[in-house]
């Protein structure tokens, strides 16, 4: 979880991170789920990559959170990540701990990666809800907090794997000024965060 104390994981002391929450409510909302495919890292984290879930098989999010969780069960390969993001409020699901590796990008990337996934359907025509945005940059603010990672460490799973096209149409500038509002709201709160 996020909040509070993760073992492995560099942790924001809790009483900071009450101190977040009317900031990052998002993270109180997340729901756990285990993803059958993970294993354990050799290193740290240096990256977090964006996905949506429009070229896999679903025809809701539930359905998603179970392909996830086992997607061989539905006749694919071994798949996982860490996050799984809905289209509506309160849908966060986190279904790999950070300090292991989850299957969503490929070598040498899952070993370094926290992956995050956008629930998306092809008649959603690329589009990504207002829930969506404002969860994802809470979620990528509190990651980034945690391991101590800039902006640049926030990549798409299209610039690390050439057939893959997702997040596509995803609007970078505005996820970016999101999570820039964010850690200006942080540090109102503590002053002492180095961001
Ligand atoms: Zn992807």
């Amino acid at each position: 979880m996020p909040v509070g104390s993760i073992p492995g994981v560099p942790n924001i002391p809790p009483a900071t991170y009450a101190r977040f929450k009317a900031t990052l409510p998002a993270l109180w909302a997340i729901k756990q789920r285990a993803a059958k495919w993970q294993q354990a890292r050799s290193a740290g984290v240096d990256m977090i990559v964006l996905h949506d879930t429009e070229s896999l098989p679903h025809g809701n999010f539930d359905l998603c959170v179970k392909y996830f969780a086992d997607p061989v069960a539905f006749g694919d390969k071994k798949k996982s990540i860490h996050y799984l993001i809905g289209r509506d409020n309160g849908e966060i699901v986190a279904m790999v701990p950070e300090d292991r590796q989850a299957y969503h990008v490929g070598d040498p990337y899952n070993d370094r990666s926290i992956g995050i996934e956008m629930y998306k359907k092809k008649i959603d025509h690329g589009d990504f809800t207002e829930w969506q945005y404002s969860a994802v940059a809470q979620l990528v603010c509190d990651i980034r907090l945690r391991w101590g990672l800039p902006q640049s460490a926030v990549t798409s799973h299209d610039a690390l794997s050439v057939p893959k096209t997702d997040p596509r149409n995803f609007n970078w500038v505005s996820f970016e000024a999101r999570v820039k509002a964010l850690f200006l709201r942080l540090r109102l709160v503590d002053p002492s965060l180095n961001l």
